[in-house]
């Protein structure tokens, strides 16, 4: 068999198939998966199971039993489906999140009724990434009755909890050896990230929390006690003389998009200071002993976390240099490193090749300025060859009136078939 023809009826097959990813995409959109707190998900994994099953997979249900958020009542369910081919070769993963986010107010249509207008299914999780987990089970399915003696093993997973950090999903699966070789050579998620762009990466992450402490003392006379906001206040200072212009000056060479975010960035998260006013919300008159501040900073390939507690650890001594009295505690919260996949690897250049034939036009390599599950794949699992590709915008993920163009999923479904036929053929151009 030539590729060439195989690449042309998949492309045909998958187009056949529009309105079976519509209903699929629908279906899964009324499936309410809303995290936090995580429901429905053992009703969604069945879903995608029994239909996966049917197309001939092989399917396990995973729970992360004990695992961070898990229930009887939310129940932590991952589904895993995978489909060995004639003989023995690479296995390529498509991984998407079956959570959404809660559909928050501004709707004009009903969230989870899946509406289709004008060429788009509207919905929560239309695009954040339900439509790229039906265009990833399309592909797949083409793909098989396309070509049913193709070497190596497909594997189809919808795991939870990426909108609260992955911990009883990808994380969990990934401890467990699911995406780690020899099981799985390459994975793709179905991210919306826009039908002509890989994704190669993100930028990484630093939570903390600084708390400047001080001493109480009647309200009237602040003189004899210190206060913790004035210190704060301090530090705040420094931050915007000292390091905003500074991280304003550092840009990355990773192609992060949207372009604000190609700098190093610093979001105050939270601030809260003295005592709580009483239920009657009248205040007591006291100086504030404590002042609490949460940091979310966003860093870049070229920094090390290192660097970027040091320099927060700087301008903290910085103010306790010109007051003696100030003092702080400095507790790290969360962090995750910067993730990026070589551009020339096999999986970014079939992408990209699929892109040229199914779109006619030249990928474009981007970068996510938020983590998403890569992150576990590439350092729990230590698989490098991890992507995000799939249909759909990706500032409307979160937002009021979600949708997904259909067009973008079937031509997403195409170029996914596309470079797993690349990738399942041998690293050249199978086409
Ligand atoms: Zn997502």
């Amino acid at each position: 068999m030539t590729a060439r023809p195989l690449k042309q009826r998949l492309f045909s097959r998958i187009e056949d198939a529009r309105d079976d990813l519509v209903a699929l995409t629908r279906d899964l959109i009324r499936i309410p998966t809303v995290n936090p707190p995580g429901d429905a998900y053992a009703a969604c994994g069945a879903f995608i199971g029994r239909r996966l099953a049917d197309s001939g997979f092989t399917v396990e249900y995973l729970r992360a039993e004990g695992g961070f958020g898990d229930s009887d009542r939310y129940p932590r369910t991952n589904v895993i489906a995978r489909i060995e081919g004639s003989t023995p070769g690479v296995c390529v993963h498509f991984n998407s999140h079956i959570d959404v986010v809660a559909p928050g107010a501004g709707w004009s249509v009903d969230p989870f009724a899946a509406e289709v207008r004008d060429g788009r299914i509207y919905g929560r999780g239309a695009c954040d990434m339900k439509g790229g987990l039906a265009a990833s089970i399309v592909a797949a399915e083409a793909l098989l009755a396309a070509w049913p003696e193709f070497p190596g093993a497909i594997e189809i997973s919808g795991t939870v909890d990426e909108e609260t950090g992955g911990y009883a999903g990808v994380a969990w699966l990934a401890e467990r050896g699911y995406f780690s070789k020899p099981r799985v050579d390459y994975v793709i998620i179905p991210e919306p990230l826009n039908k002509d762009c890989v994704c190669l990466g993100h930028r990484g992450v630093w939570w903390a929390e600084i708390e400047v402490r001080g001493r109480i003392a009647h309200g009237s006379m602040p003189f004899l006690g210190t206060s913790a906001i004035r210190g704060m206040g301090a530090f705040l200072d420094r931050l915007e003389r000292d390091l905003y212009p500074a991280l304003n000056q550092r840009r990355t060479a990773m192609p992060v998009i949207p372009e604000g975010a190609r700098f190093s960035t610093l979001n105050l998260n939270s601030i809260h200071g003295g005592l709580e006013e009483g239920s009657d919300g009248f205040p007591s008159a006291l100086v504030a002993d404590s002042c609490r501040l949460v940091l979310d900073r966003r860093y870049l390939i070229e920094e090390s976390e290192g660097e970027v507690r040091r320099e927060i650890v700087d301008l903290l001594e910085a103010v306790r240099a010109e007051q003696p009295e100030f003092r702080y505690e400095l507790r790290d919260l969360w962090s995750v490193p910067p993730a990026m996949t070589d551009a020339d690897s096999d999986l970014v250049r079939a992408l990209d090749r699929g892109i040229e034939q199914v779109l006619g036009r030249r990928a474009r390599h981007v970068a996510s300025p938020g983590t998403y599950d890569q992150k576990h794949v590439q350092r729990v699992g230590h698989l490098k060859d991890c992507v995000a590709y799939g249909p759909g915008i990706l500032d409307l993920a979160h937002q009021p009136d979600e949708y997904v163009g259909i067009d973008d999923m079937v031509q997403s479904a195409q170029v996914m078939a596309a470079a797993t036929v690349d990738l399942l053929a041998g690293a050249g151009d199978a086409a």
